[in-house]
């Protein structure tokens, strides 16, 4: 039966993962608002276009044809027509993301396409930063997944055990969470927003948190 879960949280918290593992163990679709933010923003990079030029990147948002999909291999991520699944998580995505993501117009297009996801699927679990507050807030469950920053910041580095400093990475995690704050407050939970702390949790206990707030 329908079933709307929306789990917020920053970089780092687990999201992604515990998002994608709670959705597969109720039967229910996976709405990665992120990979949408990302998805754009890299096709507003290979069109050269500016991405300070907020009318210019809000109209190639709008003229976006985004196709997101989970398969056995994991998300599938198409935009006009491309594959960008490993692309949009380039870190020249990921510095650039914010700049799109604060574009009010783009928030509001993509908005719009993630609540009629949800609409479509029925039973879904949608992660991002604001899909408690904004984009579901009647979700039947709504969650807001965080750790202490330290912790984050130890994830990101395992997650993406490349050459960069564990220091750099770090700047540039909190530098992206400073930049997005200013748009969506993803760092306290709303007014009927479940707190989840995943600080002092391993994978499968956060899984279990998570799904204990659900009522299936
Ligand atoms: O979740 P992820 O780190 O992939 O999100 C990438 C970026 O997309 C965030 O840093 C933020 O700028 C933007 N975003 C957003 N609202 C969402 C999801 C992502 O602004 N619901």
């Amino acid at each position: 039966q329908a079933l709307v879960v929306a789990i917020d949280g920053p970089a780092g918290s687990g999201k992604s993962s515990v998002s994608k593992e709670v959705a597969r163990r109720l039967g229910a679709a996976y709405l990665d608002t992120g990979a949408m933010y990302r998805a754009v923003t890299f096709a507003a990079l290979e069109s050269g276009l500016d991405l300070g030029d907020q009318e210019a990147i809000a109209e190639a948002v709008r003229q976006a044809d985004i196709e997101l999909s989970v398969t056995t291999e994991g998300q599938r991520v198409v935009v006009n027509g491309q594959e960008v699944s490993a692309q949009i998580r380039e870190p020249r995505v990921s510095e650039s993301v914010s700049a799109v993501a604060t574009n009010l117009a783009v928030r509001e297009n993509l908005v719009r396409r993630q609540r009629a996801a949800i609409e479509q699927a029925g039973r879904i679990v949608a992660e991002g930063r604001d899909t408690t507050t904004v984009v579901a807030p009647d979700a039947d469950a709504r969650i807001l997944l965080t750790a202490r920053e330290e912790v984050r910041m130890a994830r990101r580095g395992l997650e993406l055990n490349n050459t960069q400093s564990a220091q750099a990475l770090a700047k540039q995690v909190s530098e992206r969470d400073a930049k997005d704050s200013s748009v969506v407050n993803f760092t306290d939970a709303a007014e009927g927003v479940i707190l989840v702390d995943s600080s002092d949790l391993d994978f499968e206990q956060t899984v279990q948190a998570v799904l204990a707030t659900i009522h299936q």
